[in-house]
């Protein structure tokens, strides 16, 4: 487990909640993590509104992005759709 995902899930304990996650769907597919297999995310948002973004020529995507992060490994997983939870 990574450094990052490891101070996220301390953060979590902290606040006396590791999360398990839930399963989501994107365009009617069950969403599953391409690292692990594991099928519960967390769910949160991040801003494409960056210079960096503009430049590659995102500027048509609606400024936001749906992240899910494995409950299991802690990869992100980004989606310009909102998933749907399962
Ligand atoms: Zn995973």
């Amino acid at each position: 487990m990574g450094r990052f995902f490891r101070a996220v899930k301390a953060g979590f304990e902290a606040m006396g909640e590791v999360p398990k996650g839930d399963r989501f769907e994107v365009a009617e597919k069950a969403v599953s993590c391409p690292h692990c297999a594991h099928d519960h995310f967390v769910e949160g948002r991040a801003q494409l509104n960056t210079a960096g973004l503009t430049f590659m020529n995102l500027d048509w995507a609606n400024r936001s992005a749906a992240t899910l992060t494995c409950t299991s490994c802690g990869r992100i997983e980004w989606f310009l759709s909102d998933p749907k939870e399962a």
